[in-house]
């Protein structure tokens, strides 16, 4: 059974964090999806609902394992993004659900952020910083408008925004959101890609070590990669990232990146490089295999059991009945249904991805799975220094820390040309040296 990240169980540093993120996740989401549904209102945007766990628990909130406070901020608008985004709220709260069910990433940025999945890797756990925090929730709004008028927009899936605080522990900001990269596919190469060149480069001879190592910008232009889409899906994409962007320019962020994930048909599941690899995999390849292969201790349950037990959970959503974390659902990417493509979103159409296109409209070997993460960095005062700065000793247009507008734009630019044939790359180069 495929294990990508360190698996988080009692014996985990942070096991207990975990657990409380779920716990806090699990009652605040079924409390709200129990409620009949209503139009938003102004107030929802702004709205914070507080909880105080602990072992023996009150009318309004279950029984826990072990003391702490949670805060699910703006329930209602996040129960309506998941709607949008059409997640079934049991399937939801099944896969955040179950014992051991969290592998965490670590932390593979800068960032010091860490990543969490799901058991059956739909959803990640991202912990975000006070400032990510605060700004998510003022853009709320736009962010909502703007995923109700594009309903296939190319922007991190926001699902949930809620903190957890331990006993003299700090206060921890996190979301949940969508992993662009599916359970059942393995991805053969994975690109970060902000447009920019200043240290956008990952070491090709550490590939080797590494080889699920997030590649970038200065890695994508080296191979002379391109993303094959085609005439139509050229345009679907472009016009998608353009309203996209125009979004994050308006809300002032900078920083964000395009992923993308690539799946190569031709060669399909690698299980040998799976086994190996994918267990500590990590973007930010900074860290190395750690993790020694353990004896696979989950049991995968039958078909009937996993009906049953959904049946059971849809049942205690609708009666708001505290569910307990042992009714794990162990779903495995396996009994997820067949078929991993969200019929009606353009770009997770081919088996959960976009498939490549020749440009006479001939399917090619690849899958991409694309979207535009680490989209919460607002353009204020330190990104403005880090501008100053970085610029004074490079090219102050190829630094990351862009204002918004050049940003954009300059990310847009970079992506455009990711999209180009070669044949278009040819002829383009052609008219150029020409002029
Ligand atoms: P930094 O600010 O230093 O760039 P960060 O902690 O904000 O780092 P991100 O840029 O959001 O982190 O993500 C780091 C890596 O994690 C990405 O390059 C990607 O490999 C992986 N990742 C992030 N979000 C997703 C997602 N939604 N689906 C799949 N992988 C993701
Ligand atoms: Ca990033
Ligand atoms: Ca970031």
């Amino acid at each position: 059974r495929v294990l990508v990240g360190t698996k988080v169980d009692e014996s985990h540093a942070n096991w207990v964090t975990a657990y409380n993120m779920l716990t806090g996740i699990r009652v605040s989401v079924s409390r709200t999806n129990a409620k009949l549904d209503r139009e938003l209102t102004d107030a929802d945007f702004e709205a914070k609902q507080k909880s105080t766990f602990d072992i023996t628990g009150n009318e309004l909130v279950p029984s826990a394992k072990y003391d702490f406070k949670f805060k699910d901020y703006a329930p209602w608008v996040f129960r309506r993004l998941r709607a949008l985004f059409r997640l079934d709220p049991a399937d939801y709260l099944m896969s955040l659900t179950g014992k051991y069910i969290l592998s965490e990433l670590g932390s593979p940025g800068k960032s010091g952020s860490f990543f969490y999945f799901s058991r059956d890797y739909k959803y990640i756990i991202k912990t975000i910083h006070h400032a990510e925090h605060k700004f998510l929730r003022k853009v709320l709004k736009d962010y909502y408008t703007h995923v109700q008028e594009n309903p296939n927009t190319l922007l991190s899936q926001f699902y949930g925004l809620h903190r957890v605080k331990m006993p003299y522990g700090k206060k921890i900001h996190f979301v949940v959101m969508n992993n662009l990269f599916p359970p059942h596919r393995d991805i053969h190469t994975t690109f970060d890609l902000k447009g920019s060149t200043v240290g956008r480069n990952y070491r090709e001879e550490d590939l080797e070590n590494n080889p699920r190592a997030t590649l970038k910008d200065l890695n994508w232009l080296r191979r002379q990669r391109n993303l094959e889409l085609g005439i139509q899906k050229k345009r679907l994409f472009l016009e998608q990232l353009q309203k996209d962007v125009a979004l994050l320019k308006r809300l002032q962020i900078m920083d964000y990146s395009l992923l993308v994930g690539i799946h190569d048909l031709s060669r399909g599941n690698d299980e040998n490089l799976r086994d190996k690899t994918l267990r500590v995999f990590n973007p930010g390849g900074d860290k190395s295999a750690e993790e020694e292969p353990q004896p696979n201790l989950y049991r995968t349950p039958s078909k009937m059991e996993t009906a049953r037990k959904a049946r059971e959970l849809r049942q205690m959503i609708r009666q708001e009945r505290p569910i307990p974390i042992g009714q794990a659902i162990d779903k495995m990417p396996d009994e997820l249904g067949e078929s991993h493509s969200r019929p009606g979103f353009v770009f997770n159409q081919d088996d959960g991805g976009f498939q490549a296109t020749h440009e006479n409209n001939a399917p090619a070997d690849e899958i991409y799975y694309l979207g535009v993460i680490d989209c919460l960095t607002h353009y204020g005062v330190i990104k403005k220094i880090e501008h100053f700065w970085k610029g004074l000793s490079n090219d102050r247009t190829q630094i990351s820390a862009l204002p918004p507008d050049q940003y954009g734009d300059r990310f847009y630019n970079f992506v455009e040309g990711v999209t180009m044939s070669h044949e278009e790359a040819q002829r383009e180069a052609l008219r150029r040296d020409r002029e």
